[in-house]
């Protein structure tokens, strides 16, 4: 049996978050995750950033079907969630998109603030300071904010902030790993969260599902007892750029005594691109170290004659991370079967936004976009939600409490509720989403 006031599901940025949102309050709180000692050694077949290291973190047993083919993992399995992986941006959405997450803009700021005071980051400037590029109608440069972890050579991630609350208020916090939840019920006062083998009994006031947008959804399908559910995304694409003019890259010695060292793939300028009430954001990275050697690697044979002339661009040769809105991006819909979820349609939106229309304004900023394009597979970017579940095809969606149908009590407070996927890294939004639910759900406003 579980038993405290609230219980959170999740580690990840949004579940520890709501857990010190909960302690602050005097609240005493259980929060779990499935994360397992064993998923450590599991051998690693998808090529994906830090798999080798970090493979544990994808939950490769809980991926979708597309086509018979297993998608990339979009749900994580590790204490601190995907910040075990991430890039560590810290990403401000634009005015236009906050209205379109439907926060008032005061609101977004005052909650985006504190959260940047409890992640330690720092201005990412030796780029931009070589940059000199002034605002303009079309476009605006900044320096990448990153979460910095407990050495300087890592990013922030969750778990920190999880054993900082763990040690202060050690009284009214229990962690507990190694449980998976499938579904999650109710009869009389009690909750159950049902598992592969067993049911385990929740003593608390409510449950906040913090389980990331894939698995959370898929909870809330069984929930409701539906059949399908959609999820929407914020598609990435990668392209080569080549700086022409002056170029961008600071002094050796400044980039060595830099927080991160310089092999680690981290944002070096991001672009942010406005058009009508659409904003894009590009992150520019570098050909390092890591990159240089997965290009390599992956061209096989052909490494042998580019190899010389990829380290002679290495200073004028940068890849640029586009991010499109969830206006602009696909969303999937998933049918729930026996094994794993199946994408059965992909929707395409009718508002086509094309990365090459931004041609010019590269240009401008002395940058030629070279026209071959790497595009992620379906969630590639990490950043989805918005999600729609389906009972005998009727649309069930979640309220502003993060509440879905007559599940009182139970809040989707993740990216799964969220109304709108801002463009570039969005997980400080999809904080700053739960964050003011909680608020309204504790009449803090
Ligand atoms: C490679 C990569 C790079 C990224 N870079 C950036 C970046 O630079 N900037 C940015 O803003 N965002 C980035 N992201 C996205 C960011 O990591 C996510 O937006 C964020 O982690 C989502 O937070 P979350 O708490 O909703 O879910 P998660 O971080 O996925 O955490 C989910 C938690 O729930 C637990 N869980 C999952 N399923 C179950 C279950 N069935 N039962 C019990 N517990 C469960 C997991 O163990 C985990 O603890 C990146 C993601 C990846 C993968």
């Amino acid at each position: 049996m579980i038993s405290a006031n609230y219980l959170i599901i999740g580690t990840g940025p949004i579940g520890v978050f709501t857990g010190k949102y909960l302690l602050e309050k005097n609240k005493s709180i259980v929060i779990i995750d499935n994360s397992e000692k064993q998923s450590f050694q599991k051998s690693i077949k998808l090529n994906l950033k830090d798999s080798n290291t970090k493979g544990h973190v994808y939950d490769f047993d809980h991926t979708a079907l597309y086509k018979n083919k297993d998608t990339l993992p979009i749900s994580s399995k590790a204490k601190g969630g995907f910040t075990k992986v991430w890039g560590g941006t810290l990403n401000r959405a634009s005015e236009k998109e906050i209205e379109k997450l439907g926060i008032s803009k005061e609101k977004y700021l005052e909650i985006y603030f504190s959260i940047l005071n409890q992640i330690p980051h720092i201005e990412y400037d030796d780029v931009y300071s070589n940059f000199n590029k002034n605002k303009s109608k079309f476009y605006e440069i900044e320096k990448p904010l990153l979460g910095v972890g407990l050495n300087n050579n890592e990013t922030w991630s969750s778990d920190l902030l999880l054993d900082k609350l763990l040690k202060k208020y050690d009284t009214k916090i229990e962690y507990l790993n190694n449980i998976n939840v499938t579904n999650i019920s109710k009869s009389g006062k009690l909750f159950q969260l049902h598992t592969e083998n067993k049911i385990i009994e929740v003593n608390v006031e409510k449950i906040f599902v913090c389980s990331g947008s894939f698995t959370s959804t898929k909870i809330a399908t069984k929930m409701i007892k539906g059949e399908k559910f959609t999820i929407s995304d914020s598609e990435l694409s990668v392209w080569p750029i080549f700086k022409f003019g002056k170029k961008i890259r600071g002094p050796e010695e400044k980039r060595e005594i830099n927080a991160f060292s310089k092999d680690k793939a981290i944002a070096k300028l991001l672009i942010k691109f406005n058009k009508r009430d659409t904003e894009v954001k590009c992150q520019l990275y570098d050909l390092n170290e890591e990159s240089v050697n997965t290009i390599i690697e992956r061209m096989g044979l052909f490494s042998v004659i580019f190899k010389p002339l990829i380290n002679l661009l290495k200073d004028r040769l940068f890849l640029v991370f586009v991010y499109k809105d969830s206006f602009h991006s696909k969303e999937s819909l998933f049918e729930i079967s026996q094994k794993k979820p199946k994408i059965i349609k992909i929707k395409k939106q009718q508002k086509k936004l094309y990365v090459m229309t931004f041609f010019y304004n590269f240009l401008k900023l002395g940058f030629f976009l070279i026209p071959i394009k790497y595009k992620f597979k379906n969630y590639g970017s990490f950043h989805s939600g918005n999600s729609i579940v389906y009972k005998n095809n009727i649309e069930y969606q979640f309220d502003d409490q993060g509440v879905l149908d007559n599940f009182d009590n139970i809040h989707f407070i993740d990216s799964t509720s969220i109304k709108f996927i801002p463009s570039g890294p969005f997980t400080v939004s999809s904080i700053v989403n739960s964050v003011n639910i909680l608020e309204k759900l504790f009449n803090d406003q």
